[in-house]
């Protein structure tokens, strides 16, 4: 089987209606000019950390603030995409080297304004597992807690040398 797949395109179903409360949230978020960060998801417990790794970084570095990519890529007429596409910059916390997420992003806006993290690295752990839960709650959050802190230090890093 072929492990490589070379750029390609989706086609996506069209959508009518916005997302009143994502509206709402996306518009305070571009008055207070925050820094979208994104994540891929569980059920993997490579997406659950990273998950739970950006909403960490998101609550405790002032200027950032959690965007949902769903809305981000699906909804292309809703102030979630705005936000996203005319914020600054934007981190996207993935859950391993395929970064799926990120691959859309950076298609999406320039990839130079995208801080594009693989999480695993950072941890190095659950390499055979799938599901989520076949880590304890308290242990994903013990190793959230520890990917968000070392992003958070390459925040500060990267602010520091900008
Ligand atoms: S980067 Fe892709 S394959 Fe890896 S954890 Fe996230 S969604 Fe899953």
């Amino acid at each position: 089987m072929d492990d490589y797949t070379p750029d390609f395109s989706l086609e996506v179903e069209g959508v009518k209606g916005l997302c009143p409360a994502g509206e709402q949230y996306a518009k305070r978020m571009i008055a207070e000019k925050k820094i979208p960060v994104f994540s891929c998801e569980g059920p993997c417990i490579r997406g659950e950390i990273a998950r739970l790794a950006a909403n960490l970084v998101a609550n405790e570095v002032p200027g950032y603030a959690r965007s949902c990519h769903a809305e981000t890529f699906f909804v292309p007429h809703s102030t979630m995409a705005r936000w996203v596409k005319e914020a600054e910059r934007a981190v996207m916390i993935d859950g391993c080297f395929l970064k799926c997420h990120g691959r859309v992003l950076t298609k999406l806006i320039h990839d130079e304004k995208v801080l594009h993290i693989d999480a695993l690295p950072l941890y190095r752990k659950y390499t055979d597992l799938f599901s989520m839960d076949d880590v304890p709650e308290d242990e994903r959050k013990a190793v959230a807690r520890e990917v968000a802190d070392k992003i958070k230090a390459m925040l500060k890093e990267q602010a520091r040398a900008a």
